[in-house]
């Protein structure tokens, strides 16, 4: 159930219809809106008559939620919801874009590509330290030791650090070095490590299962979400259809549609959309004209001695160029992507 408050409600009593909601067995997740505080309440089994909510103290409306997530739906945040990682913000006007290696391999490596993406305009930088390989004898990732390089080639270049969890163990390591802990393709429906993310208090960028509809990524959102993390960012980042030709099929139609059904942002990810380098351009393009609240990309600057997704990374200045198309189509849907920054090209 969803219990909208009047905008003139006094602080007590919305503590008053908190009260009396637990007392009816409800967990209560609260939405304090410019406008309106919103009450998500979930879990309790009683068969409860909305109209005797509704008749409370400062209660504008109460309203059954007949879908399964309650928490990451519309109505919850009807305003939406803005994200705020280190430098980055996500939900609002500017559209972040993240870029960076597939896998950080190196000091070398990952500075070399930080300051080109960060001179071209990202915000925030990507880079696995644990990697989720399909073989177990692919190159695994760097560890810890790749997390403070991240950690460290984001302070320099004031971009928000984005690196993959795979499992609940490495949550307190994660926790130490980046900004935004990225939940894998594969892991989308590992409930375990939704659950512990959610006792956490720092966004998680939720990539879309590779066979995943959109109904369950919502419901892997509002597992995150039912622990008290609402920091939860959207990722369609391709599904796995009978086309072959790409690595994957970028379903660009489920940035609309969760607008629609959610407040919570999502950005698209065209590299591991297509799996090719030349491919990615166009589907970033279409991601921001289709109103995506961000979009993730790999560059690797010698994408051919990449230890992981070469392919389908970007040449920085493929990615430069591209930066520059985002920010005219971005002004065509009344948003704006940062500007170009000098200062990482004066340091070179
Ligand atoms: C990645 O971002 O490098 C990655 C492994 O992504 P996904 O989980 O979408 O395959
Ligand atoms: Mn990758």
């Amino acid at each position: 159930m969803i219990v909208v408050m009047q905008p003139e409600a006094s602080e007590a009593q919305i503590q008053s219809v908190i009260d009396h909601l637990v007392n009816l067995g409800f967990d209560i997740h609260r939405s304090t809106g410019v406008e309106r505080t919103v009450l998500g309440c979930v879990g309790a089994t009683a068969n409860i008559d909305v109209r005797d909510v509704e008749v409370l103290e400062g209660v504008a409306e109460a309203h059954r939620i007949s879908s399964p997530y309650k928490l990451a739906g519309r109505s919850f945040r009807p305003e939406g919801t803005i994200i705020k990682a280190g430098p980055l913000t996500i939900g609002g006007d500017e559209i972040p874009i993240i870029a960076g290696p597939c896998s950080i391999e190196s000091r070398e490596q990952l500075f070399a590509v930080a300051e080109q993406v960060a001179a071209a305009g990202a915000r925030g930088l990507r880079g696995g330290a644990f990697k989720p390989r399909s073989s177990p004898y692919s190159f695994q990732g760097m560890g810890e030791e790749g997390l403070k390089l991240l950690r460290e080639a984001c302070d320099h270049y004031e971009m928000a650090a984005v690196s993959e969890v795979m499992s609940e163990t490495q949550i307190p390591l994660m926790l130490q070095y980046v900004d935004i802990l990225q939940v894998g393709a594969r892991n989308m429906q590992n409930f375990n490590l939704l659950r512990e993310l959610g006792k956490i208090r720092k966004p998680i960028l939720l990539k879309r299962g590779i066979a995943a509809t959109i109904e369950e990524l919502l419901l892997s959102a509002e597992y995150i979400m039912a622990g008290g993390n609402y920091e939860v960012i959207l990722c369609e980042r391709g599904i796995r259809t009978f086309e072959t030709y790409t690595r994957n099929t970028l379903d660009l139609s489920a940035i609309p549609v969760v607008h629609k059904l959610s407040h919570l942002p999502i950005i698209a990810d065209p590299s591991h959309g297509t799996g090719r380098r030349d491919k990615v351009p166009p589907m970033a393009r279409a991601a921001v004209a289709a109103g995506g609240d961000g979009v993730i990309m790999e560059v690797h600057c010698n994408p051919e001695k990449a230890l992981s997704d070469g392919a389908q990374s970007l040449y920085p200045q493929q990615f430069t160029k591209l930066m520059e198309e985002l920010r005219l189509i971005a002004t065509a849907v009344n948003k704006r992507v940062a500007p170009a920054r000098a200062f990482a090209a004066q340091q070179r």
